[in-house]
């Protein structure tokens, strides 16, 4: 007969073509096998009985043993309706359905004695259950008897056509039924499951959709989790490893006059121990055969640019190009103003591309990117075009990943026919570690942990609109102490329009308020030319304007020290991660700065904690977990794309002590072996081969 798990859901007891083709609609199943590993989402305790007597909460679900002792329909203005009453040792309960009356009728016998489970109502003392679940108890059956009922999702479609909890529940059982130990073999290697202490496959899951106990079930749990996580983990290490071993990256083994001479003369401060922590990390990537892709992640103003500098230096000691990405213009432009400071005097030339570089302008950087004279290129994607031809790139520094994609980054290794660049990635969004691990698996991560010295933390206050008078007095004061303040508003998804308008308003009423001569305002937003922007910007870093109005444009990157004050606006409209890009846009200069979060009084729960959040921490790490706990892993940036999986059961919040686990046995295992040669890996190898089958699609990105 084959294997059950291949068998077509239609072909199924109780499925058939019809109900088949809609659970493949709604819930992607196609054989038995989809529908076993996928498990019920909560349980129903039904070990215990309660006393009719000892209940009364209104809304509680009760479990209760009883006899029906009348069984009536009632006809009402406008629809039938069924009312039994059920009795036990010590009083009584009425039931009634409303729907489906004649079938139910059938199944009711008076004087029987059934379970019943429902959500209680009370109504001056009188006790009711509407629609509960029946079940007869007599001697030779079970069914009646207290177990541990799973509950299982459904559809409205489905639970249309009789496909609910309680019809996939028969339906596992059926298969469940025919379903030989030999066809769940065991994918684990014994010294896994005995050192984890983890119960054999087949049994958990056996007993993930039939438990005994909740013990029983946590067990399950526990082992089917660890399936999900530790196959992630080995299949990303082992491509990784794989793709290492065949992509060879230039070597950059010296370490020459260009970085001593910076490092020794030039270097303006000295450098933080995680910043000369996480160089060293690069270098070894470097100075290996194979080639880089590393992600480094640092708080806002943690001085990633200066790591990125030093290792582009790394870069032209071995003879070799750099170019630095950056996702915008006005960002690409400050990188390519601060690397130019940095390097003036080193005789490095330093060459900048946007689109907007155009004509005899862009054919000179063209050229001599080609032929070399150009060592660094600072620019926005318009670098990835095929027009722009390297000598011999050697290192490519991507800042704030979560704007470019998977696909891009691969473009990037077209740049050097001979030799793929190193990559590296510069992200802000800081990410919790065990996301960090799940999500960018295919890259190596660098954490820059320590701020520079002296960075007094910005001070957070939630203030709602009925304070805005305050507000203002306090932006008068700054301003006087010759401050400057950013005043951002929110992008509205839906409406280009109606963020235009709300910036507008804002920007007019705010030039009400802080009138020239005396008060300058700059304002920048999505709509405007990249040569306005960029010229209300430098009205701005000249401090010729004290308040820049903007909306989220200035999230990432931006720079300017003297601004000590950032007002958000609506920021119940934000999230939590885009407030801290926002916030770290101040705070950077020696002055006492301020983080003003201004929201009417109506705003969600979520809303409310997110607010709580940014007050109460400026750790990115804390934030990024709150972020997490807030949203769930799929809507943090950059994840999206990245081809992060669904895990079933695994929660990358709640399982981080799993996760971590699970990562470092696989990676002990492919220290040891890494191609799983061992016999005693040889359950790993073929389990993994399965996994790759079966996920397809992420072995393509990775
Ligand atoms: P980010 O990591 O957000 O890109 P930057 O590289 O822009 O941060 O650095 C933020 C600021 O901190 C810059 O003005 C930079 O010159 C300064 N900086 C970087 N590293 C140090 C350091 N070790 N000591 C003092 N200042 C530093
Ligand atoms: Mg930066």
């Amino acid at each position: 007969m084959g294997n059950i798990l291949d068998r077509p859901i239609e072909f199924i007891k109780g499925i058939g073509p019809h109900r088949g083709k809609l659970m493949t609609e709604e819930l992607g199943f196609r054989t038995a096998e989809d529908l076993i590993f996928s498990y019920p989402f909560r349980y129903v305790d039904k070990t215990n009985f309660s006393n009719i007597s000892d209940i009364g909460r209104e809304g509680e679900y009760v479990l209760l043993k009883a006899k029906l002792t009348s069984i009536k329909e009632i006809k009402g203005q406008r629809q039938k309706r069924l009312v039994a009453i059920a009795k036990d040792k010590t009083g009584y309960i009425e039931l009634v359905w409303f729907k489906g009356v004649s079938w139910v009728v059938k199944m009711l016998v008076p004087d029987a004695e059934f379970s019943i489970y429902g959500r209680l109502t009370v109504f001056k003392g009188k006790k009711t259950i509407s629609h509960p679940e029946m079940e007869m108890i007599t001697g030779n059956n079970s069914a009646g008897l207290p177990t541990l009922d799973p509950v299982y999702s459904s559809t409205e479609k489905l639970t249309k056509i009789g496909i609910d909890s309680k019809a996939r529940k028969r339906i596992i059982r059926t298969i469940l039924s025919e379903l030989r130990a030999s066809e769940i073999p065991e994918n684990l290697p014994s010294y896994i499951t005995s050192r984890m202490g983890l119960l054999p496959r087949y049994e958990a899951l056996i007993k993930i959709h039939a438990p005994k106990s909740m013990d029983e079930v946590n067990e399950s749990i526990q082992r089917l989790k660890f399936n999900e996580i530790f196959f992630f983990q080995l299949s990303m290490l082992y491509s990784k490893h794989k793709r290492k071993l065949k992509f060879r990256g230039p070597i950059f083994d010296k370490i020459g006059d260009n970085f001593t001479n910076f490092y020794n003369t030039k270097l303006p401060f000295e450098l933080t121990n995680a910043q000369k922590r996480v160089i060293k990390e690069i270098r070894a990537d470097l100075g290996s055969k194979y080639q880089m892709n590393r992600m480094l992640q640092g708080d806002v103003g943690s001085g990633k640019t200066m790591v990125a500098l030093l290792c582009m230096l790394i870069a032209l000691d071995n003879g070799y190009q750099a170019v630095m990405l950056a996702p915008t213009q006005i960002l690409a432009q400050q990188h390519f103003t601060s690397l130019k400071e940095y390097l003036e005097g080193t005789g490095i030339r330093v060459g900048f591309l946007t689109g907007a570089v155009k004509g005899k302008e862009r054919k000179i950087v063209l050229d001599y990117l080609k032929n070399g004279e150009l060592q660094i290129i600072v620019g926005t994607h318009a670098l990835m075009e095929d027009s722009v031809v390297f000598k011999s790139l050697g290192l490519a520094v991507i800042d704030e990943q979560h704007r470019f994609g998977v696909v891009q980054r691969s473009k990037l290794w077209t740049k050097n026919p001979e030799l793929i660049p190193h990559i590296l990635v510069m992200t802000a969004t800081p990410i919790p570690r065990t996301l960090a691990m799940t999500v960018y698996g295919d890259l190596d991560v660098s954490v820059i942990d320590e701020l520079p010295p002296g960075r007094k933390p910005v001070k957070t206050v939630h203030m709602y609109e009925s304070k805005r008078y305050q507000l203002i007095e306090f932006m008068r004061e700054e301003i006087k102490k010759g401050r400057q303040i950013y005043v951002v508003y929110p992008l509205i998804e839906e409406s280009e329009t109606l963020d235009l308008q709300n910036l507008q308003q804002g920007y007019e009423q705010w030039r009400d308020i802080f009138k020239p001569p005396e008060f300058q305002i700059s304002v920048v937003h999505g709509r405007m030319k990249a040569a306005e922007k960029d010229m209300e910007m430098k009205r701005f870093v000249d401090k010729v304007t004290q308040i820049m109005v903007a909306t989220t444009v200035i999230e990432v990157g931006v720079n300017v020290p003297n601004a000590s004050v950032m007002v958000i606006e609506n920021t119940e409209r934000f999230g939590l991660s885009q407030l801290h890009q926002l916030r770290g846009r101040v705070g950077r200069g020696a002055e006492q700065s301020f983080c003003i979060l201004m929201s009417g009084v109506k705003i969600s729960n979520v809303g409310k904690e997110r607010i709580q959040t940014m007050v109460g921490t400026t750790d990115g790490f804390k934030i990024a977990e709150a972020d997490l706990r807030l949203r769930g892993p799929g809507d943090i940036m950059g994840t999206q794309q990245s081809g992060i999986a669904r895990f079933e059961l695994l929660s990358l919040v709640e399982d981080k002590n799993l996760v971590s686990t699970a990562r470092n046995i696989a990676r002990q295992i492919l220290d040891n072996d890494p191609l799983l040669e061992h016999p005693q890996n040889e359950i790993l190898h073929k389990a993994l081969a399965d996994y790759f089958r079966k996920n397809k699609d992420w072995a393509r990105i990775s």
